[in-house]
């Protein structure tokens, strides 16, 4: 029963985690996209560009990845 109890726990840690998204600043043709559809994701602060994962449902970040013109930006699955 403590097994199945850590289990569950183990899962629903998992359930909990924000996506990862990575970001190819090579392969990125700055079309703004991203910035513009999920602003409280995807933003540039002091001139650095931030990805915040967990600051929109899992659903929005991954089409906003989707539809990166560039596929720069890309979900890390092994996360
Ligand atoms: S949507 Fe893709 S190509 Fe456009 S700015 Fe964002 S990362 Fe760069």
């Amino acid at each position: 029963m403590r097994e199945f109890a850590a289990g569950a726990q183990r899962a629903k840690e998992v359930r909990e985690m924000a996506l990862q998204v990575t970001w190819d600043s090579k392969v990125c043709i700055h079309s703004g996209n991203c910035v513009k559809t999920l602003p409280q994701v995807f933003r540039v602060e002091n001139g650095k560009f931030v990805i915040e994962p967990s600051a929109a449902d899992d659903e929005k970040v991954r089409a906003t990845v989707a539809a990166c013109p560039s596929k720069a930006l890309k979900i890390n699955q092994s996360a």
